[in-house]
């Protein structure tokens, strides 16, 4: 299998370029010709050696978004995390600090997706008055405020609440006691993005 990564697949490499990267496999996605995703065999994923990954995406539990799939990406290349509407906690940011700061891995995405459950079922809670209960209610109570903000009487209110919770995701995390750092001095980079569950294209948001 041919080498078809950038400079964002070399340590110490740019957020821009990784982000190139990570953009370039979802347009290889998209055309319906991937260069890694048949290759999901023991002897590919021994092949990746160490690993040096080049960026880290949050994203969420949807069975429909595999987020190695979506970007193209071979054993090796990219730390995935997945939550209930990509919800940060403690375990959820310690992980990013860790990719970022022992790794040195240069770029943060957080990508929501259209038609997202977690956000339904917060927007749900939300006009019913019932705060689910257990665990559940720390994913409704980390969305609510993205809910509110778009305004809960919107017909439109899901889609616009996921944008705002990507935008959200992505401010609290450029704020994260290890990130900022690094972000303020251009090292890093963490940026929103929206998955779509019928073309398949990932398309960036700005910070908005
Ligand atoms: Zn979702």
């Amino acid at each position: 299998m041919g080498d078809t990564s950038g400079q964002g697949r070399q340590a110490g490499g740019t957020p821009r370029a990784a982000l190139a990267d990570l953009l370039a496999g979802n347009r290889r996605f998209v055309s319906g010709q991937p260069v890694h995703g048949h290759d999901v065999t023991a002897a590919a994923a021994a092949a990746s050696g160490d690993q040096q990954p080049y960026a880290v995406v949050l994203g969420c539990i949807d069975s429909r978004v595999p987020l190695e799939a979506i970007f193209d990406q071979t054993f090796g290349a990219i730390c995935v995390i997945r939550t209930g509407g990509h919800v940060l906690d403690r375990a959820v940011c310690g992980s990013i600090e860790y990719v970022v700061g022992q790794l040195g891995v240069p770029l943060v995405l957080v990508l929501g997706h259209e038609r997202c459950g977690a956000v339904g079922a917060t927007v749900d809670a939300l006009r019913s008055g019932v705060r689910p209960g257990g665990s559940l209610a720390h994913l409704v109570d980390e969305i609510a405020p993205a809910v509110t903000e778009a305004g809960l009487d919107d017909p439109a209110v899901q889609p616009l609440a996921i944008r705002r919770h990507v935008r959200r995701t992505v401010h609290t995390l450029r704020a994260d006691d290890l990130l900022a750092g690094p972000v303020a001095a251009g090292r890093v980079a963490v940026v929103g993005g929206l998955y779509d569950l019928a073309t398949g294209e990932v398309v960036l948001l700005d910070a908005g």
